[in-house]
C-alpha cells in the first residue's frame, strides 16, 4: 500500500506526472503537486471567456509570437500586449494604467536578460500599490525549467500567481489547454475573493 504522498498525478503547471502531497484542511485532506504545490483537485468550475488584455513578456521572439498566435486563435484574449523583457512590460502597464486601460492577466517570462521575471513582478506589485489600484494583477509565470523554492517562494510571495512549465508537455494544443486551465484557476480564485467567499488555495508552499 503506497504512502498517500507517494501518489502520483498529472499536473497542469509542471506538464507532468508528479509525486503529490496531502495537506489537512478541515476535515478535508488536499492533494498537492511536491513540485510547484498546485492543488490537484481542481475542477474547471469557473467558466472562461475570452480576456479582453494581456501583457506577455518572454524574450525568446519566437515562443512570444508562438503564445500570442495561441492567446488570439484559441479565443483566450481579444489585445495581447507582447514584450520582450521586464522594464518593456513595466512600461507598457504603466502608458495602460495611467491611460485608464485595463489589463486583465500577465504572463511573464522567468528567465529574461534586462529584468528577469521575478524583478518585474516584484516591481509590478509595487506599482499597483503606489497606484492604489483595487487588486493585484493575476500572473502566471512561464519558466523552461522545473519548479524550485525559488520560484514555489515567488509564487506565493506574489499571489494571485501561478506557475507554468513551458518546455513540458507544450504541444500547441496541450500549452493552449494547460494556459487555458491556469487562467481558469486564476480567475476562479479572484472572482471568490471578490464575492466574500472563502478563497480557495491553489498552490502551497511545501511545508
Ligand atoms: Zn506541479
Amino acid at each position: 500500500m503506497p504512502e498517500p504522498s507517494q501518489t502520483f498525478k498529472y499536473c497542469p503547471s509542471c506538464g507532468e506526472q508528479v509525486f503529490t502531497f496531502p495537506v489537512a484542511r478541515g476535515n478535508e485532506v488536499a492533494i498537492h503537486c511536491s513540485s510547484c504545490g498546485l492543488s490537484l483537485e481542481l475542477e474547471a468550475e469557473y467558466r472562461l471567456q475570452t480576456l479582453p488584455r494581456v501583457a506577455l513578456a518572454d524574450d525568446d521572439k519566437f515562443f512570444r509570437a508562438h503564445l500570442t498566435d495561441l492567446l488570439l486563435t484559441r479565443g483566450l484574449a481579444h489585445e495581447v500586449l507582447p514584450a520582450s523583457s521586464g522594464t518593456e512590460l513595466l512600461t507598457s502597464l504603466t502608458e495602460h494604467f495611467m491611460a485608464g486601460k485595463e489589463v486583465d492577466l500577465i504572463i511573464l517570462d522567468l528567465l529574461m536578460h534586462d529584468l528577469d521575471g521575478s524583478g518585474a513582478a516584484r516591481a509590478l506589485r509595487a506599482l499597483e500599490r503606489g497606484l492604489h489600484r483595487p487588486r493585484p494583477l493575476p500572473i502566471i509565470y512561464l519558466s523552461g525549467v522545473r519548479c524550485d523554492e525559488a520560484v514555489r517562494h515567488l509564487v506565493a510571495r506574489t499571489q494571485p500567481a501561478l506557475y507554468l512549465n513551458k518546455a513540458a508537455d507544450s504541444t500547441p494544443d496541450r500549452l493552449a489547454h494547460r494556459v487555458e486551465k491556469m487562467v481558469a484557476y486564476l480567475l476562479w480564485q479572484a472572482h471568490a475573493e471578490q464575492a466574500g467567499r472563502a478563497m480557495r488555495i491553489l498552490a502551497v508552499e511545501r511545508p
